[in-house]
Order: structure tokens, then C-alpha cells, then sequence
């Protein structure tokens, strides 16, 4: 049955350049939005940037530019880096789009309306580089930011507040359903975060040019969360039509997943929904937090001098060897830690190795003996060949792994099936057999179901995959039904006889003599 299925990033804050671990993110959801298209799903894949923001104005004003100049020029570099990529998103919403200023007037409106906007006073210690209020700094006088590490200011000023408390119970009952947040170790952090009692947040900020104005409340913008969760609906509503709330349930909203860092699952969790409830809308159905990458055991950061950069890593490494690294050998959900020989070993190994050669022998042998083409099995009507219904188990679990982000346990999955095709071919030594006469038509039989082995496993890839399932595909003449992949994953898809075009390696081996 086809279901719409909307998914997003989180809309990345254009500070910086975009690093190793909005990658990490864009990457999970790509392979999560090719799956849905191929389970015949409507797909809206939603990325973008969050472009306001006192601390963007002042990078921006540090390198004497104009904070619209800045994001346009950082707001590049990432929709560069998601077409190097090959991320197939199908929006790319701009905070600074003036459609998405629209929608949070409106969206303003209908919460102001609802009596949960209220004006109050807000003083202390405040972070720039965190956008936030620190509480009880240790040293009173001359306090820093434990993060950034520079001083905070001071600030004493009239802003306006979401009205968080008045929804106590209504997000108790949502965080309490266990598959709104996931995984589970952090629901139960924001249950515990829920249970000492939500207070209201505030909203705006006074003295702030760049940022959204509030309407009918001058001098003030919009704070962070207020106008940056919205873009998610903006860009629901990229869709040539009017930009209008009620039009969001036929466009695609409530959102299937949110797909965010841990960092920030407190303000999806908890904020968001509480928001969308107070201007009438559907909250998102699921939330899922994922971990941070480390290198080497270490953090990675400027000052350490060890931050990995993705362009760099694209043209030293390709995009298939990244991807399988960072989807098969990190638990979705978990920290990973980016050890460059175990990436190179698994890359090698699995790709190159373990997939990559096995079709490649398969089919010399194959052209080779029998005219160049798919070899013609007899199929007994008995019994299912051992491979087949290896096969069937294998597609299972891929299904469902993905379905769920366990990215990690579907690719094994489908390593698995490959190793087991070798071990297969291995076993039945088919160079042996050729040796004798009148065993061609076993040889035959094996060398079908080897082949048929490895066009599922290149089926299989293509969500995690694209660029190598392609090649593997290519090498054995067909294509992939990019609507439906449900006949695809049937066993026998091979038609004997069909011309095998001349092997080359689908997978060149990673050679990497120094650091990354
Ligand atoms: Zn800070």
C-alpha cells in the first residue's frame, strides 16, 4: 500500500562550513529515502539551513560581510556538498526564504490567538556562541561559557514566552508512547527532562536585526527554535501552491520521522510538539536522536586539528566507501568512533573483496563457458536452491532493518549473503568441475544461483548504496524498478541466456599510506 512518507534533516546552522557529522545525518536519511521510494512510498525529503541569528551576524560581521552575504555564501557549500554527494533530498528550504517568513507570521499568529504567547522579563548570563542563557555560572564575575569558552554577557531584557508549562500532560502522553522517541535510552532522558516540570521558553530576542520580525511586537525577532523548526513546514509547502496552514495535511505533514543529533532532540521531543499543538496541527510521529562521531577516540575539532572534512574525504575515498564505513560499521543511534584502518580493512574487505570480486569471477567463468551469456539452470520444482532461500531471508531482514534505521544490520545483512555465495562457490569449485565432462549443466545451476546471489545483493545496495549497486547492476545488464522494488527482490530475476557484457572491477581498493 503506498503511504506518504515525509523525513527530514535538521535544518543545519550556517555558522560554518558543513562538517563530518551533518554528513553523517544527510547520509542516514538519503539511504532512508531511497528505501521508502523503492517500497513505493510517496517520499518528501526534506533538508535545508537555518540562516538567523545574532551569532551568524556577528561571524558574519567579523569577516566584513553582510549576514545575507555570508549565509548565501555557506548556504552554497552545502547544497555543493549534497550534489557531490548524490543526496537525492527533494526540498532545500532557506530560513531567509521569504515564504518561510509567511508561514511563521502565520504560524505566530494561531499560537498568539490560542493565548500561549505571554510577555516576561529575562536576565542573566547569556552565550552568544549557544544562543542561550546559562544557568549560575560558577565564576559571578567574569563568567565564560564552559563550551566556547569566552566570556558571556550580560543581558537584561523583555522578551516574549511560549507558554511550554500549559502542555505538561499533552507531552507527557506523547513521549510516553514508545515509538515516538527513538532510540529508547533517549526517551528516557527527555521523560526524566519532562517529569521536573516544563517551563515556558522565550521566544524572542530584543535588539537582534538579523531575524524575523515579530508581528505586532516591535523590536523584536524571533528566537532560534521559533523560526527554525517552522522551516520544516515552508517546506512542505515548496510545493508551487500558497503558503497556508491548512493546506500542510494534504502536502505531506505530520512528518513520518525527524531525524536529528542528540544534541537537539529536546527542542523536537518537547518545543516542537508543543508548539504545533498550540497553533492546531498534527505532531511529527516519530522522532529519532542519533549519536556523534569521534576520531580516533578523540573529539574532533579545529583546535585539536583533527576535524575531518567531507569535501576533502570525497575526492581521497569516493562516495561508496564512506558510505558503507559510516552505515554499516556505526550502530545508528549510538556515538561512532572514524578509525581510518578499520575503514579502509572493512572497505576492502566487504567491497572490493567479498562483493566486488565475487561477481567479478562469476561472470568470467560464466562468459567463459557458456557463450558469454547467463547460463540456463534446471530448476528442480522440489526443493528451492540453497542460495534462494538464503536469499529470501536476507531480503527480509533488509526490509525491515531499514524500515527501522538499522542501517548497520541491514548491510550486514547483505555482506552476509554475499559471503555465503562465495563459500558456496568455493564448495562447488565449478573450475574442477569444467574440467570433466558431463558436468555442464551443474556447473550451470551454480553458476545461475552465484549470479543470482549477486544481483540481489546489488538490489539490496541500491538504498545504501546507489552509485556501487549501479555498477553491479550494469555489469549484469539490468536495471532496478526505481517505483517498486518488490519484484526485483524476487529470486530468479536473471533470464538465461541474456548476454553478459565483459567484467571490470566494481570496487577499486581504498590506498590510504597517510592520515586522512
Ligand atoms: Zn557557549
Amino acid at each position: 500500500m503506498t503511504m506518504t512518507y515525509t523525513l527530514t534533516t535538521p535544518l543545519y546552522y550556517v555558522n560554518d562550513k558543513p562538517h563530518l557529522g551533518s554528513t553523517y545525518t544527510t547520509i542516514a536519511c538519503d539511504a532512508l529515502a531511497r528505501f521508502q521510494r523503492l517500497e513505493g512510498n510517496r517520499v518528501t525529503f526534506i533538508t535545508g539551513v537555518d540562516e538567523h541569528g545574532q551569532k551568524i551576524q556577528r561571524t558574519a560581521e567579523a569577516q566584513q560581510l553582510s549576514p545575507q552575504k555570508h549565509c548565501d555564501l555557506i548556504t552554497k557549500s552545502y547544497q555543493d556538498l549534497w550534489n557531490r554527494w548524490g543526496i537525492s533530498n527533494d526540498r532545500f528550504i532557506r530560513t531567509t526564504a521569504p515564504r518561510h517568513k509567511t508561514l511563521v507570521d502565520e504560524f505566530f499568529r494561531r499560537v498568539e490567538a490560542s493565548g500561549d504567547i505571554r510577555i516576561g522579563h529575562q536576565t542573566g548570563w547569556y552565550c552568544v556562541g549557544c544562543e542561550e542563557y546559562k544557568e549560575e555560572p560558577t565564576d559571578a564575575i567574569s563568567p565564560s561559557c564552559p563550551i566556547h569558552q569566552k566570556p558571556l554577557e550580560w543581558r537584561d531584557e523583555q522578551n516574549l514566552f511560549f507558554r511550554l508549562s500549559r502542555f505538561q500532560t499533552e507531552i507527557e502522553d506523547l513521549i510516553a508512547q514508545t515509538d515516538f522517541i527513538s532510540p529508547a535510552s533517549r526517551r528516557h532522558e527527555i521523560q526524566n527532562f519532562v517529569s521536573q516540570g516544563l517551563k515556558d521558553f522565550s521566544i524572542s530576542r530584543v535588539n537582534v536585526s538579523w531575524g524575523l520580525p515579530v508581528p505586532d511586537h516591535q523590536g523584536h525577532t524571533f528566537y532560534v527554535w521559533f523560526d527554525a523548526l517552522l522551516g520544516y513546514l515552508s517546506a512542505l509547502l515548496d510545493d508551487g501552491g500558497p503558503v497556508e496552514l491548512d493546506r500542510l495535511n494534504q502536502s505531506g505533514w505530520p512528518a513520518s520521522i525527524h531525524v536529528i543529533g542528540k544534541d537537539i532532540l529536546r527542542f523536537h521531543a518537547v518545543y516542537w510538539p508543543a508548539m504545533l499543538l498550540s497553533a492546531g496541527l498534527p505532531v511529527p510521529k516519530r522522532v529519532f536522536g542519533h549519536g556523534f562521531l569521534t576520531r580516533e577516540g578523540q573529539k574532533m575539532g579545529k583546535s585539536l586539528g583533527n576535524v575531518l572534512d567531507p569535501n576533502d574525504l570525497l575526492d581521497k575515498c569516493g562516495v561508496d566507501a564512506l558510505r558503507w564505513y559510516l552505515l554499516r560499521d556505526f550502530q545508528f543511534g549510538d556515538d561512532g568512533d572514524f578509525q581510518q584502518q578499520r575503514f579502509t580493512d572493512l572497505v576492502n574487505n566487504d567491497l572490493a573483496n567479498t562483493i566486488g570480486n565475487l561477481l567479478n569471477r562469476t561472470s568470467s567463468m560464466a562468459r567463459k563457458w557458456f557463450n558469454e551469456s547467463i547460463p540456463s539452470k534446471i530448476s528442480s520444482p522440489q526443493e528451492k536452491h540453497l542460495l534462494a532461500v538464503k536469499a529470501e531471508d536476507t531480503v527480509s531482514i533488509v526490509r525491515n532493518g531499514m524500515a527501522s534505521l538499522e542501517f548497520k544490520q541491514s548491510s550486514e545483512a547483505i555482506l552476509k549473503l554475499a559471503i555465503e555465495a562465495n563459500v558456496y562457490l568455493n564448495e562447488k569449485a565449478p573450475w574442477s568441475l569444467m574440467k570433466k565432462p558431463g558436468n555442464e549443466q551443474e556447473v550451470a545451476n551454480d553458476l545461475y544461483a552465484v549470479l543470482e546471489a549477486c544481483r540481489l545483493v546489488g538490489i539490496l545496495l541500491n538504498p545504501l548504496l546507489p552509485d556501487l549497486s549501479e555498477r553491479m547492476l550494469k555489469q549484469l545488464s539490468i536495471e532496478i524498478d526505481p517505483i517498486d522494488w518488490s519484484k526485483d527482490l524476487c529470486w530468479g530475476g536473471l533470464i538465461s541466456g541474456d548476454p553478459l557484457p565483459p567484467p571490470s572491477p566494481v570496487m577499486e581498493k581504498l590506498e590510504l599510506s597517510d592520515p586522512l
